[in-house]
């Protein structure tokens, strides 16, 4: 398919009157909630830039910004709203993409009641507006409903490895609940679903000091401060950049599958240990840093990654950018906001 494809959003099915009267010769209204933060911006971005669409966000700056949407702020088809999913929401839209959610480990960790609330009222929520306006909903669940993996690499039939009472599980067991509601309104009250499970994901406008591994190495770098590999630094991630990312979102919202679908970047040249990911920082950013092991957290899963085969077949969808390419150009951004000067 080419790019063209790819940014056509689908019409949904006209279920009521209200829609019927209001939506169908006009722009889909498309709700993106969580749209300040990281991944949501990018989402906006290529959501607006299509012209085809009026985009809603729905955030309440917990973790993201409105300095990440502030080319949009002020245009017509744009609008903001400082909003916490876990209150009830009423909009009339055709399509929400759910992302609001705290997704760095020292974010959600911060208020572990507040993250399994957003995760279940939140989703909640928006399934009820979902249902009362006919709208197609998409939730970006993650790997983490993998827990600490016995199986490599992860497919979506795998039921997953997580432990229900520790730190990490208002965040990854918040998750496994939120797909549940998804299922069971589909199932249930005949809600269109689509389900993302989102790996390691990485680009411009990561918030500097969220704790995950990418920001913290290149801030620190950056910054003349010692990278923090947590110990071992054997244990691999996949990183997939944001931009392909956001690519595989919008494809899975135009398809016709509920999933969920794994969206990551398996590719050889996207799987690092820690260690080598520090070194490659060190060799594509900042010749000067070093790196020092350091305690890692609990239940950190020890090996992740992919497998992408029903992304591949079912949406047409690769992704493209490799770390060493992706890496500079996050690098340019922290450069810009961290206000250091670039050699
Ligand atoms: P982010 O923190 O940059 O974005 C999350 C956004 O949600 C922020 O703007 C935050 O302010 C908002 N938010 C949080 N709680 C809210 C609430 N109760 N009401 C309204 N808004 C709220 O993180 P991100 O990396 O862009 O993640 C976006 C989504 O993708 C999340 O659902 C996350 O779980 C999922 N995800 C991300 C990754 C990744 O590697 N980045 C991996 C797996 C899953
Ligand atoms: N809800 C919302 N916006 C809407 C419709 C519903 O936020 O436009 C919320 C509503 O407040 C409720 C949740 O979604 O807490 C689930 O709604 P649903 O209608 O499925 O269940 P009920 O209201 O019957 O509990
Ligand atoms: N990590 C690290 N140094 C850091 C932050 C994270 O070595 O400063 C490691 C962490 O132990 C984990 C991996 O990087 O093995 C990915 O962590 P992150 O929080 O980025 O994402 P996760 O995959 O845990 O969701």
């Amino acid at each position: 398919a080419n790019e063209d494809d790819s940014l056509a959003v689908k019409a949904p099915p006209l279920p009521s009157p209200l829609r019927h009267s209001k939506f169908t010769t006009q722009k889909m209204r498309i709700l993106v909630t969580g749209g300040a933060g990281f991944i949501g911006s990018h989402l906006v971005d290529r959501l607006m830039e299509t012209g085809a669409n009026e985009v809603i966000v729905a955030d309440n700056f917990f973790s993201g910004t409105k300095d990440n949407l502030r080319r949009w702020i002020g245009h017509p088809n744009f609008e903001l709203i400082r909003h916490d999913v876990t209150e009830p929401l009423l909009v009339e839209v055709d399509q929400i993409y759910h992302l609001a959610c705290p997704a760095s480990p020292i974010f959600y960790k911060y208020n572990p009641v507040k993250t399994i609330k957003t995760n279940v009222m939140g989703t909640l929520n928006m399934l009820g507006l979902a249902k009362r306006v006919g709208a197609r909903i998409l939730l970006t669940s993650t790997s983490e409903v993998y827990g600490d993996p016995l199986e490599h690499p992860q497919k979506e039939e795998y039921w997953g490895n997580v432990n229900p009472i520790g730190v990490r599980s208002c965040y990854d067991e918040g998750k496994r609940v939120a797909e549940t509601l998804m299922f069971d309104y589909h199932r249930q009250h005949g809600i269109e679903i689509r389900i993302a499970r989102i790996f390691n994901t990485y680009g411009p406008r990561m918030n500097i000091d969220d704790g995950r591994v990418v920001s913290n190495f290149i801030a620190q770098a950056l910054r003349g401060e010692q990278m923090t590999v947590q110990a071992p630094g054997t244990q691999t991630r996949s990183f997939c950049y944001v931009s392909d990312m956001v690519e595989g979102l919008i494809r899975l919202m135009g398809s016709d599958v509920t999933g969920p679908i794994n969206l990551g970047n398996p590719a050889s040249t996207c799987e690092f240990t820690m260690l080598e990911l520090a070194e490659a920082v060190k060799e594509l950013i900042e010749p000067s840093a070093s790196w020092k092991l350091v305690e890692n957290t609990p239940d950190d899963p020890r090996k992740r990654k992919p497998d992408i085969t029903k992304a591949e077949s079912i949406l047409k969808w690769e992704p493209k950018v490799s770390l060493r390419d992706g890496l500079p150009l996050m690098a340019a951004d922290f450069f810009e906001r961290l206000g250091v000067s670039k050699k």
